[in-house]
């Protein structure tokens, strides 16, 4: 095969490694979630709990499968996926690893479509686009994930404000908008509070954290006790998965049980970190 006079072709593919010891965070985002697939799919809004289940399932789905990522962040359309920075997978090539995973995640959606939207008709192949950005340090690495959990609340803040005004307030949506135009946090928890008697901290941890998938050893305990040994800071565990895999240790074949969990807690303490070194390790 090699041998053939066609085989210099290959000599146009060019290596597209990743920088070596460095942080690959991977995100992905849905495409035209907002205008096409929301709408088409009549998503609760202001967060539809289906869909964000079934986005949790399969970045849950990517973890299994690459076993070198810690860390998973995602909220609405997005996910955005931590590899630890001395990974070989796939000789860190960017483009396998990045299709590989964007392509596990939409075909994970959609295989579990029907389970998080019974009787709910997927009405076209939802896809995804993704990519890459490699951070050197520690800090730029929690600053990024920072960086996504403060746009959940700001997000969802602004879009609990919104939809108040619009379901029970009966505004349109432009009248919406222009009610909210300049304003802050602080003026936007008085308005839901004052207008629609809403306290935005009883709003679910899920909308207001979004979703953390880690990679938690259950150690030694059985399944059901194990899931809520870690408070996350003194936030309530969420258990999703308890996916059980065994990995080599040494040469004795040691048994170590490892868990992907999500849970809807802040990232942006020190805690978070401190409880969970292997993250950045
Ligand atoms: P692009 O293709 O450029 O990503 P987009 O339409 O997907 O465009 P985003 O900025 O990614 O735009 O926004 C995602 C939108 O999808 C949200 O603003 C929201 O309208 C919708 N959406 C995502 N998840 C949910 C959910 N769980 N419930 C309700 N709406 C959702
Ligand atoms: P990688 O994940 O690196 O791509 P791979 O196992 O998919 O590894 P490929 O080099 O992509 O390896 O080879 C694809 C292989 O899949 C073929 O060699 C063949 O064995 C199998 N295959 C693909 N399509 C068919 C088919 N229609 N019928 C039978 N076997 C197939
Ligand atoms: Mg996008
Ligand atoms: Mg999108
Ligand atoms: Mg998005
Ligand atoms: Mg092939
Ligand atoms: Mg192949």
């Amino acid at each position: 095969m090699a041998g053939t006079r066609f085989a210099y072709v290959r000599n146009f593919e060019l290596p597209d490694p990743l920088l070596p010891d460095t942080y690959i965070v991977l995100r992905i985002d849905g495409h035209s979630f907002h205008r096409q697939f929301s709408e088409e799919h009549e998503l609760a809004k202001p967060n539809d709990v289906r869909a964000l289940k079934l986005m949790d399932e399969a970045a849950s789905s990517v973890m299994e499968m690459f076993t070198d990522i810690t860390l998973a962040f995602g909220e609405s359309d997005e996910f955005s996926f931590l590899f630890k920075k001395s990974t070989n997978v796939y000789n860190r090539r960017n483009a396998k690893i990045l299709t590989t995973v964007v392509s596990q995640f939409t075909s994970s959606y959609v295989f579990n479509w029907a389970k998080h939207f019974p009787g709910v008709s997927l009405k076209y192949p939802p896809s995804f686009d993704g990519r890459i950005v490699l951070y050197p340090t520690e800090k730029v690495v929690r600053d990024y994930f920072s960086w996504r959990q403060a746009d959940t609340h700001i997000n969802n803040l602004y879009n609990t404000a919104f939809w108040a005004l619009v379901q029970e307030g009966k505004q349109t949506t432009t009248q919406a908008h222009e009610a909210l135009r300049g304003t802050n946090s602080a003026q936007k928890n008085q308005l839901l509070f004052e207008r629609f008697g809403i306290n935005y901290n009883d709003v679910p941890e899920r909308m207001r954290k979004g979703s953390v998938i880690v990679r938690e050893e259950a150690r030694d305990l059985p399944l059901s006790v194990a899931s809520f040994v870690d408070g996350c800071g003194g936030d309530k565990v969420v258990k999703e998965e308890d996916t059980l895999e065994v990995k080599d240790k040494g040469k004795g074949r040691k048994r170590a049980s490892t868990r992907v969990t999500v849970l809807h807690c802040d990232l942006i303490r020190d805690e978070f970190w401190d409880e969970r070194p292997y993250i950045l390790s």
